[in-house]
């Protein structure tokens, strides 16, 4: 009974919409195929969604908010949905519909001298990177290792990218916001009706709200300024291999000073051999037996193989030539002895031929890390912050290490470092027909957030099985950020319709039983 009352709300909310928006662009549950959905989700049911629709403009997202809240229906918004190894588009919640702003893909300005787009939630890293190349218009957008995505869904996930506006999060400035209710919010100097420093300077007077967006479910952004890095005038290059386990800690260490002292502007990726061999071979050329990790001995004629270290890194040095040639040869001092080579920088200078090594196309190689498995291939990720102490991140490297050597599963990894923190991000490849190999990876990720918290450790992005785990882990003075999100939540989406459970936050009618 209960379940024909659900299906009816969201039949009548699906006929509304369908006469704001048309036919076209709303997809029944029945049509709603994997890719659309968690390409990695082995159980379909699960964060099965209700439908999935397809907006044009910003008023067209205010009307279908609208509907959904006259109809108590949830919603689940993505840019381009492609967060993988984090959910993919799914929503949660199962049932909940997909607001899908994929068609919202206009490049609205961009401003060369000022050095930042405006852009709708639909542009994708690409779509981005050949406009500028197209139009040789020499700013250079930082584009993570999966460029299938979105500049305004990655950041607002706090996404990380390779270049010195990395953190991709920091580099939005200005957001046009649905608030669950319809209304609509432009942030900072955009509250101006004639504001013209939107997307200049983050902030407006009083209490700035754009970071209140950011991994939260209190609004849709329709758009946003993004600030782009202007092409310095030369880069140098260089990619570091480091042969043992234990040079993690000294890696760490001698890292995050180069970031605190700014030598190095850009997140430092540092990934073990797995992270970068499993994107040219698969695991049953190398190892056949499921019920355990690869072995040491295997590990080394891999390294050898693709002449990784342990551990491999990229380091970029841009702007003036004069200057970071200078600062090479610092890079060099600080790795001499350590490493059992020069370093060997590529370089690049303005009106050099493209790609530089900031402006690289986006490529889809890394994402063959998932066929490391096989065919049926997935992943999950789990990312706990850490500080940027070497011995501390050695320590929990060798644990995470033995977690996955007890979950019978391949230990890969990366280290993102940054001044003062460093993110473990942890990709757990398993296979998805394999019942027992998505136990596993599952039973892994949750020990690993658990571990993770029992040394203070939280996550910094969560995927949807272990949003709730990784949200109950903030715990500090019985939960009271809970107890705020709430607050908050009841406050800006009082009909609870805007992705219920993301990041723990639950509207209240779903996280208290229903009275009689
Ligand atoms: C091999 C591999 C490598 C990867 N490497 C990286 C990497 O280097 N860096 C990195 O950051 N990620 C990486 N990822 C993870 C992920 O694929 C990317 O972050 C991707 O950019 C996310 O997809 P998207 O941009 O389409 O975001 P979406 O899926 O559209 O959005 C992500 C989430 O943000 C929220 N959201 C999105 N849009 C809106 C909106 N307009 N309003 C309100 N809320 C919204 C929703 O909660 C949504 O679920 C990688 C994944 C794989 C498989």
């Amino acid at each position: 009974m209960a379940y024909d009352f659900v299906t009816q709300k969201l039949e009548c909310a699906l006929k509304a919409m369908t006469s704001v928006i048309g036919a076209d662009w709303i997809q029944s549950r029945d049509a709603l195929t994997r890719p659309l959905l968690d390409a990695y989700e082995p159980d379909a049911l699960k964060h099965r969604a209700g439908a999935v629709v397809q907006p044009c403009c910003t008023e067209e997202v205010r009307a279908i908010v609208r509907i959904a809240a006259e109809h108590s229906v949830q919603l689940w918004p993505v840019s381009r949905g492609c967060n993988l190894g984090y959910g993919g588009s799914a929503p949660l919640l199962a049932g909940s519909v997909i607001l899908d702003l994929r068609r919202m893909n206009r490049i609205l300005e961009v401003d060369t001298a000022g050095a930042f787009c405006v852009v709708e939630p639909g542009v994708g890293f690409a779509q981005l990177s050949e406009y500028l190349q197209r139009e040789h218009i020499p700013l250079c957008p930082s584009i993570p290792g999966n460029p299938t995505g979105s500049l305004i869904g990655n950041a607002l996930e706090r996404g990380i990218g390779y270049h010195p506006y990395g953190e991709h999060a920091n580099y939005l400035c200005g957001l046009e916001v649905v608030l669950p209710t319809g209304n609509l919010l432009r942030t900072g100097m955009g509250a101006l009706k004639n504001g013209s420093c939107w997307h200049r300077y983050p902030a407006g007077l009083g209490a700035a709200w754009d970071q209140m967006f950011v991994q939260s479910n209190l609004g849709i952004v329709t758009r946003a300024g993004v600030w782009l890095m202007p092409e310095p005038e030369a880069c140098l290059r260089t990619q570091v291999a480091l042969p043992n386990f234990s040079d993690l800690e000294w890696a760490i260490e001698s890292l995050a000073e180069l970031r605190l002292q700014r030598l190095v502007e850009h997140p430092i990726i540092v990934g073990n051999f797995l992270h970068d061999a499993a994107v040219h071979s698969h695991r049953n050329e190398w190892h056949s037996d499921d019920d355990t990790s690869i072995p040491d001995a295997v590990v080394t004629r891999i390294m050898d193989q693709y002449g990784l270290g342990w551990w491999n890194f990229p380091l970029m040095l841009c702007g003036y030539p004069e200057v970071i040639r200078a600062q090479a040869k610092i890079l060099e001092r600080r790795f001499a002895g350590k490493v059992h080579y020069p370093l060997q920088f590529e370089g690049w200078v303005r009106g050099d031929a493209y790609p530089s090594p900031l402006a690289t196309a986006p490529s889809l190689t890394g994402l063959k890390v998932v066929d490391w498995e096989g065919a049926d291939g997935a992943h999950l990720f789990s990312a706990p912050v850490l500080p940027a102490v070497g011995r501390l991140a050695s320590y929990h490297a060798r644990r995470s290490q033995r977690f996955f050597e007890l979950h019978s599963t391949d230990y890969c990894c990366t280290f993102v470092v940054g001044p003062r923190h460093v993110r473990n991000i942890n990709t757990i490849l398993f296979r998805l027909n394999d019942p027992v190999s998505v136990a596993r990876a599952h039973a892994l990720c949750g020990a690993l957030i658990e571990d993770a918290h029992a040394h203070g450790y939280g996550e910094y992005r969560a995927h949807l099985d272990f949003m709730q785990k990784a949200a109950d882990s903030y715990d500090f003075w019985n939960h009271a950020q809970r107890a705020l999100n709430n607050l908050v939540k009841d406050a800006i989406d009082p009909a609870g319709i805007l992705a219920p459970g993301k990041n723990g936050v639950w509207p209240k009618r779903l996280r208290e039983p229903p009275s009689c």
